[in-house]
């Protein structure tokens, strides 16, 4: 069970993709076609939400993106700078506002968004001389499923990849894709061979079967290893997760029982905190423990990456809360 992945020495984890603010209905009900109380703005994204869990657990960090030139933009960079997130390579733009997403819950647990993203500072970034230098002393890249429908960091994550693989670093893959979503023909190509190059991998529910391309959770499982990928973590809600190993290892991870208050963003703390505890040298199953701490304390707290845990809050959050058996 010793990790495939570059040791937190070796440089930073990287992460790339969109930044954006989260404001939150704070009734439950049907979208925003009426004014309606909301709390935020949080800082959020998928990418950015990974990242913070990485800096807070004391693993080498760093985020590639872009901000507008105003308070959206900069509740972002003072937290995951507090988180201890090197953000030297998020750029402000100068021309647009910061990406927002506002959600509201439905009461059957669905969500309706408003989202602006593609023309936002969050789609306007891209390879510069700044980041060129972290990608080439990058120990790790992280890629979110959800930044491939971006451009720009569509861009940087091609050039991104084979620089760090070349140097030795490794590779981890969220497909943070719905298995009904139709990608574009060169966008599903380019999720192939991410998958495929994956040290690591972190799917949810069917997005094991979407990446493998095939169904069933055993024969999911077959075919990626036999595609390449070293280690791959499914994560199942509040049913837990399940660590495969090349060699046939198993490892189960009952869930932490808590009381969901937000569940977005528990997928991206699990990762962020998997992956950082794999490469501080963490054996699966305690590496397994403290993932799950992270996707379930977050959802116990409103706000996308507010329940994010330093190593102190997740020792504390996991030896005061139960787990399933
Ligand atoms: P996201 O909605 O952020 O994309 P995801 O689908 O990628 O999430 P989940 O499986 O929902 O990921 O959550 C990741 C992990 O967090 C789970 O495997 C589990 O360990 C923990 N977790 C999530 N929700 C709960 C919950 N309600 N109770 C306990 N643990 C939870
Ligand atoms: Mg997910």
């Amino acid at each position: 069970m010793a990790s495939t992945l570059a040791p937190d020495q070796f440089g930073p984890t990287v992460c790339v993709g969109e930044i954006l603010v989260e404001i939150v209905a704070t009734t439950v009900g049907n979208g925003f076609t009426e004014a309606q109380p909301l709390v935020g703005p949080y800082p959020s994204g998928a990418p950015a939400i990974f990242i913070s869990q990485c800096g807070r657990l004391g693993g080498s960090s760093a985020m590639i993106g872009a901000v507008g030139d105003d308070d959206f933009g900069r509740v972002n960079i003072d937290r995951l700078k507090r988180d201890g997130v090197d953000v030297s390579t998020i750029s402000i733009d100068a021309h647009y506002p910061t990406g927002s997403a506002f959600v509201r819950y439905r009461r059957d647990g669905s969500r309706d968004f408003v989202y602006n993203i593609a023309m936002s500072a969050a789609a306007r970034f891209g390879w510069s001389d700044d980041v060129r230098r972290l990608i080439e002393r990058a120990g790790h890249l992280h890629v979110m499923g959800s930044a491939l429908s971006v451009p720009s960091a569509r861009d940087v994550i091609d050039r991104a990849v084979d620089i760090v693989k070349a140097r030795g670093g490794t590779l981890s893959v969220d497909p943070n894709i719905r298995k009904e979503l139709k990608l574009h023909e060169a966008t599903e190509k380019r999720f192939a061979k991410l998958v495929a190059a994956a040290d690591l991998l972190l799917p949810s529910g069917e997005e094991l079967e979407r990446a493998a391309g095939v169904e069933g959770e055993v024969n999911a499982i077959r075919r990626l290893f036999e595609l390449g990928v070293k280690e791959i973590v499914l994560k199942r809600g509040a049913a837990g997760a399940t660590y495969f190993g090349r060699d046939g290892d198993r490892v189960e991870a009952p869930a932490f029982v808590v009381a969901e208050v937000d569940p977005t963003g528990a997928g991206d703390c699990f990762g962020g905190a998997y992956l950082t505890c794999r490469r501080l040298g963490m054996p699966a199953k305690e590496a397994l423990t403290y993932a799950s701490a992270a996707g379930a304390r977050n959802v116990t707290i409103r706000g996308p990456m507010e329940g994010a845990g330093t190593r102190e809050e997740l020792d504390a959050f996991i030896s005061s809360t139960e787990r399933r058996s």
